[in-house]
């Protein structure tokens, strides 16, 4: 608003007793509207001399205005300001001693408004004696009880009277609502203050409207050399892993700001290893009336212990698996050396086939779990060098052939000759394993699995399709999840622990792709990998 604007709405808030009472503004007014009905009335014909009532009501009324402006009354006692309109009710009882008469009574509602507004109850009970004492018995003791002036003046200290107290009714009512509001607005900050979590008001521009005790600890660890209440500043704040400084773009009161919503987003924050904390964010966005976003509100949950937990845990798996995965290899190589022999009996081979089978199960669980740990400690590095994907396609079909044969299944397969893409070998090897394993293990004999491979302008598509039992549509949505595994697995005792789909979306993203599902159950499924050809492509272009 501009400075005439705000001047001209401050003097509207006073002019409706919206704020307190101005005496200087209040008096002022009333002297102009006092003028002019005096003006009014030497136009209609009326002699006012010098020394008439109403021009000595007139020079009481200046001087009223004279006190106003110069009389420091916020250093008086506070009922001393109330002088003033009684003062005014005294100057419009002199105006009322004149025979011609005026409409200067009418005027008596502005300093009983102003008692009102000022004093509430008692404040109406001196406006109404006031216009009785200094107005009304004046007056009809100098011009006398005749008709109209009767009338008039006994309806001037009733109407006064009234308007002073209703004045005061509705203060006391606004003045009631403060309370109740006051006490929410405590027991509001109470609560604000006593939770354990960090809780942060931005509004619709981005600064800082509120910000709970919890959360000034994380502000002092996050930004040690202060804080200039907008989101986004930088400061020590870290992602996920504790490694790398967040930037302004991604910082969650930034994102906030521009209106997103998100929950869980975990950050580290402070720059000392031993001292900085981890917390978890979560955002929503605050709208107006209309709908239109007028801020955002911030949780932030201190989840340290937890996601040191978690590091424990999977250091632990990490180098369990790794343990395993030495003697693992060995029993796995020695079965094989064995097996090459021709002079066993048939049934030690048999024997060993199953230890074989079931060393190389427990090999890749080592290795899906050793994955798993990692890929928790930061996102896996992949090596991306062209690869044929044709090639590995071809390699683990072949090596699914032998299990789809034993149980009554075909394989089919589509693939150019050779599809060079840029990728890490060894990890979309897994990717393809994954799927075609998965594909022949959850399909019924007699069942069929079809791979294909297709390639466009940008991308590399892999699609693997069966016709087995099929997931159905809310096991969709958590299918790449850890450990997760639908209930139609668990019911037939299929053989897995659920972490090969989880292991495959990370690689897969890893290179810039993505993955797929569209299932029914009873009647199959289809997985679909597309992998860029080339470079990653930008987070836009996916
Ligand atoms: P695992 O096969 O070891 O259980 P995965 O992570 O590979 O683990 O798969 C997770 C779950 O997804 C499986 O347990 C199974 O319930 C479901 N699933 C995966 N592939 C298929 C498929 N082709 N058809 C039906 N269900 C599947």
């Amino acid at each position: 608003m501009s400075g005439l604007g705000s001047r001209l709405d401050a003097l509207r808030r006073r002019l409706l007793f919206t704020d307190e009472p101005d005496a200087g503004v209040l008096q002022g007014v009333f002297a102009l509207l006092f003028g002019f009905d005096l003006a009014l009335r030497a136009a209609g014909g009326s002699s006012l001399g010098l020394r008439s009532w109403p021009v000595v009501g007139l020079v009481v009324i200046v001087a009223g205005c004279a006190a106003a402006v110069l009389v420091p009354w916020d250093r008086l006692p506070g009922w001393s300001v109330g002088l003033l309109p009684v003062l005014d009710i005294a100057a419009l009882g002199f105006s009322r001693m004149d025979h011609a008469g005026g409409a200067t009574g009418t005027l008596a509602v502005v300093p009983a408004l102003w008692l009102g507004r000022q004093f509430g109850m008692r404040g109406a009970l001196v406006a109404f004696l006031g216009t009785v004492f200094l107005l009304a018995v004046p007056g009809l003791l100098y011009v006398g009880v005749s008709g109209a002036n009767l009338t008039r003046t006994v309806v001037i200290p009733v109407v006064a009277g009234w308007a002073a107290l209703a004045m005061s009714a509705a203060l006391g009512r606004v003045r009631a609502s403060l309370q109740v509001i006051e006490h929410q607005r405590r027991v509001s900050q109470a609560i604000f203050d006593t939770v354990d979590v960090g809780l942060l008001l931005l509004d619709r521009d981005g600064g800082y409207e509120g910000v709970n005790r919890r959360h000034l600890e994380f502000m002092r660890l996050a930004f040690p050399s202060g804080h200039d209440g907008r989101a986004g500043q930088a400061g020590e704040v870290y992602d996920s892993w504790g490694r790398h400084l967040v930037e302004k773009k991604d910082m969650p009161t930034h994102r906030a700001s521009q209106g997103e919503e998100f929950d869980d987003v975990r950050i580290w924050i402070g720059a000392d290893p031993l001292t900085r904390r981890a917390v978890s964010v979560s955002a929503r966005r605050v709208e107006d009336d209309a709908g239109r976003f007028a801020g955002a509100s911030l949780a932030y949950k201190d989840v340290t212990d937890y996601m040191r937990a978690l590091k424990v845990k999977d250091d632990f798996v990490a180098s369990v698996s790794h343990e395993l995965r030495t003697p693992l290899t060995s029993i796995v190589g020695y079965v094989n050396i064995v097996l090459e022999r021709d002079d066993l009996p048939p049934d030690v081979v048999a024997q060993l086939e199953v230890v074989s089978r079931n060393t190389v199960r427990l090999h890749r669980l080592v290795a899906d779990l050793l994955h798993t740990a990692r890929t928790d400690q930061g996102p896996m590095p992949v090596v991306r060098i062209p690869t044929d994907l044709a090639a590995i396609v071809r390699d683990c079909v072949k090596a699914a052939a032998p299990a789809a044969a034993r149980n009554g299944i075909t394989i089919e397969m589509d693939t150019p000759e050779s599809l060079i893409v840029l990728a890490d070998e060894e990890r979309i090897g897994q990717v393809v394993d994954n799927l075609v394993s998965n594909a022949v293990k959850y399909t019924h004999a007699g069942g069929r699995v079809s791979v294909s491979l297709r390639i466009d302008a940008t991308r590399a598509e892999l699609s693997v399709a069966d016709t087995g039992i099929g997931i159905s549509a809310a096991d969709r949505d958590r299918l790449f999840t850890r450990f997760f595994r639908t209930r139609q697995a668990e019911q037939r005792s299929i053989q897995g622990v659920g972490l090969g789909l989880s292991i495959t979306k990370s690689i897969v993203e890893s290179h810039g792709g993505r993955i797929e599902v569209e299932s029914e159950l009873d009647a199959g499924s289809v997985f679909r990998v597309r992998l860029p050809l080339g470079p990653e492509p930008r987070r836009d272009e996916r």
